[in-house]
């Protein structure tokens, strides 16, 4: 079998996790790289951190897989003394291609949240926020959307959500957290991979009884705990790493991948970063 270009592998990317269902904010597609080049092996990872891009090169990796991007805000320059220009050339002295698929593997189906919804038995998730004028091209496409909203198969004490929680996710410095009541029992469940504190309107009116995101500030979660409080519907929270709710998505994005460049008879090798790029490492 043949290997892919970086150009087949964008290709690939792009019909996984279409770019039109990303934010307008946002900035994903290929960051770095010549189109024309052969990737034999892709390495598959949630930063562009320099530990990924210095272990990419060990590992002698054409192509880094991200999912948050490494110039999400523009650069005026790649100068090698930045931050971000310093990447860049990293990775163009090594012939490393860098690509990234962020909101819009949020919002396509099997992307992060449905991912995150399934590891607490949920199965048929719908979006928090949908993104249908963007998303499938058929009739029978299901809906797209960042975040996730489902039903429990039956009534959970949130404690014990949080547990089940814990049990799936790889172990962090700042674990598993829980705002509101603990004992509350819940049903409807919500939830945001990645940083969610901008989705607390449409969780509301999803009817969710729980709301599952990762990197909640205090003044936030204080504010949704009051909001749902005053209108007596009972809200609790659980908080998450960052981290930790979005690299499951990472195992199910390889699958997915491995499958459609066998479909389309590529051969490709990948692998998933053994790098933990969550900033947390010790608590007190
Ligand atoms: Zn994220």
């Amino acid at each position: 079998m043949r290997h892919p270009k970086v150009s087949d592998c964008v290709e690939i990317f792009d019909s996984l996790w279409p770019p039109a269902l990303a934010g307008s904010w946002d900035s994903v597609g290929l960051a770095v790289g010549d189109p024309d080049a052969e990737v034999r092996s892709i390495l598959l990872a949630l930063d562009p951190m320099d530990a990924v891009i210095a272990e990419a090169v060990v590992l002698d990796a054409d192509l880094v897989f991200n999912h948050h991007p490494l110039m999400l805000k523009p650069v005026k320059s790649v100068n090698a003394a930045t931050l971000k220009g310093g990447a860049v050339h990293t990775l163009i002295s090594n012939d490393i291609a860098l690509f990234n698929a962020h909101t819009n593997a949020d919002s396509a189906r099997g992307g992060v949240s449905d991912v995150l919804i399934s590891l607490m038995g949920i199965k048929d998730a719908q979006p928090l926020a949908d993104h249908s004028t963007a998303g499938g091209s058929g009739t029978d496409s299901l809906p797209t959307g960042i975040g996730r909203v489902g039903d429990l198969d039956q009534p959970t004490p949130v404690r014990d959500l949080a547990r089940r929680l814990a049990d799936h996710l790889p172990r962090t410095t700042t674990g598993v957290r829980i705002a509101g009541d603990p004992a509350a029992t819940v049903t409807r469940v919500a939830v945001c991979g990645g940083a969610g504190d901008s989705l607390f309107e449409e969780v509301r009116a999803s009817g969710a009884d729980v709301y599952v995101t990762a990197d909640l500030r205090h003044h936030p979660a204080t504010e949704a705990l009051d909001t749902a409080n005053r209108r007596e519907s009972g809200l609790s929270l659980i908080d998450v790493s960052h981290w930790a709710s979005e690299t499951v998505w990472l195992t199910a994005a390889a699958e997915a991948l491995d499958a459609e460049f066998a479909a389309r008879g590529f051969s490709v090798s990948l692998q998933h970063s053994a790098v933990n790029t969550d900033p947390w490492v010790e608590r007190y």
